[in-house]
């Protein structure tokens, strides 16, 4: 045998996504990042992004599912659980004791949020308190523009929307950090301990008012602009949910504008790409298909919105019982593809990654069989025939994929809500788009891996 063929017949052969697709597909894919991009825009907190998937939901037929409705096959609906993560259905053409098809993303992104009692006043210049949400690069977060969303709940229940910094002709908020002039012991400390959680503080104003005599005449003249502005007093910042984050909208990256950089790609990326692919099939799915986009992923998936909440089991237990199956034998015949992002290979930071098993930008939707650190632990770690069984599914749709792990052995690691879908007997495998400079204010991914884990998406749905 010619050992060029014996090569292309037993060598691996990864391709760049851009050798592989068609041109017909490029124009979709454009299409789409275009969506995506305004859906980033429209959802930079959960709770914005719930709605806005809500908003598409609808539009696309889905209907909030109250429990005890008749379900048939054919039939769309969604929960939104607190106005933070949604659960959205299609119903299939298979009984659910033959399973479900699953996709389960994340809509937090880290961030800094309010503290409880976020409003002072130093040197007359005024400042919310933060406390930052999920594993972030504290440097990152200074002098760049910042917006605010969030609500603001009332004692007698009413809810005020929030947001400062978002629309046309708003002022933007910022973190202040210290000159280089006066930088040389700040610059001698090691970068994760230079920059302090407590100088976190977002500067609000410098303007007092009143008389010279008053103290606090700055914090004082915020204080009256939240109140003329949302009818809110400092004592409702108790139950306030206040969010920081980048103002910055989504801009494709690269002379060629093959990549897009934006706030929170992880893991609105994959979420969309799920969402999508559920809102854009056609025909009636064999299996249902069903989509989960949970909150709290960041920092750990606890909590009542986030993905190890029983909000998920209810709303399968709620599908199952609508055809008198027992959600556990559902379960154990589901598969979920849990999509997460991944790190991407990064030429300037070569040594933190293992090159063969690297995600790579362009090379498609990222599988990972494991995360964790110190040895897989905190992984769901997918077993081989789970991981077969996705390679088929992508092989069989012509869908440019590789498989990676995050980084080097040892050289740190993550996790995803993987093993908690894992762990409630479903068959799971992380999948997703990579990622640069993850958990940055301002991320950057490849266009095409975009469409391909959307391509993905649909792929597993039609299972
Ligand atoms: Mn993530
Ligand atoms: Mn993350």
């Amino acid at each position: 045998m010619d050992i060029k063929e014996l090569k292309k017949e037993l060598l691996s052969s990864k391709k760049n996504g851009y050798d592989c697709l068609a041109e017909a597909d490029l124009t979709a894919m454009e299409e789409y990042c275009k969506a995506y991009m305004a859906y980033l825009d429209a959802g930079k907190t959960e709770r914005l992004c719930a709605a806005e998937t809500v908003r598409m939901a609808e539009e696309k037929g889905f209907r909030p599912y109250v429990r005890g409705m008749e379900l048939n096959c054919g039939d769309k609906v969604y929960v939104c659980n607190r106005g933070k993560g949604v659960m959205l259905a299609h119903i299939g053409k298979k009984s659910l004791s033959e399973g479900a098809q699953i996709a389960a993303a994340h809509i937090d992104s880290p961030r800094l949020d309010l503290k409880p009692n976020p409003l002072y006043e130093e040197n007359e210049l005024a400042y919310f308190k933060t406390h930052y949400y999920g594993g972030i690069r504290k440097y990152q977060w200074v002098t760049i523009p910042l917006e605010l969303h969030g609500v603001v709940v009332l004692a007698d229940g009413k809810s005020v929307p929030v947001n400062i910094g978002a629309d046309a002709g708003d002022p933007k908020l910022v973190i202040t950090d210290l000159l280089p002039h006066l930088g040389q012991e700040q610059s001698k400390k090691p970068l994760g301990q230079a920059f302090s959680g407590e100088i976190l503080n977002i500067l609000l104003g410098s303007r007092p008012i009143g008389d010279e005599e008053e103290s606090g005449r700055v914090k004082l003249a915020v204080m009256k602009l939240l109140h003329d502005k949302y009818g809110i007093k400092e004592d409702d910042f108790t139950s306030a949910e206040l969010e920081v984050v980048p103002a910055v909208n989504a801009t494709e990256i690269g002379l060629d504008r093959s990549m897009i950089g934006a706030y929170g790609h992880d893991d609105r990326v994959c979420a969309y790409a799920a969402l999508k692919a559920l809102l854009d099939l056609e025909e009636t799915p064999e299996k249902t298909a069903v989509c989960i986009l949970a909150d709290k992923e960041e920092i750990g998936s606890d909590g009542v919105t986030g993905m190890q909440s029983a909000a998920f089991d209810t709303f399968m237990e709620d599908l199952c019982e609508s055809q008198q199956v027992p959600v556990r034998a559902c379960f154990e015949k589901a598969f979920c593809l849990s999509a997460d992002v991944t790190a991407a290979f990064d030429p300037d930071f070569s040594d933190v990654y293992e090159k063969k098993n690297a995600a790579y930008l362009n090379y498609g939707i990222g599988l990972c069989k494991y995360t964790g650190a110190r040895g897989k632990s905190g992984a769901s770690d997918a077993n081989a025939e789970t991981v077969a069984y996705v390679r088929g599914l992508l092989e069989k749709n012509h869908i440019t994929w590789q498989i990676a792990e995050l980084g080097k052995v040892d050289a740190g690691g993550g996790g995803t809500v993987a093993m908690y879908m894992a762990n409630r007997n479903i068959a799971t495998l992380d999948a997703g788009v990579p990622v640069l400079s993850m958990h940055a204010p301002f991320e950057v991914v490849a266009k095409l891996d975009c469409y391909e884990t959307y391509r993905g998406m649909k792929a597993v749905y039609q299972g």
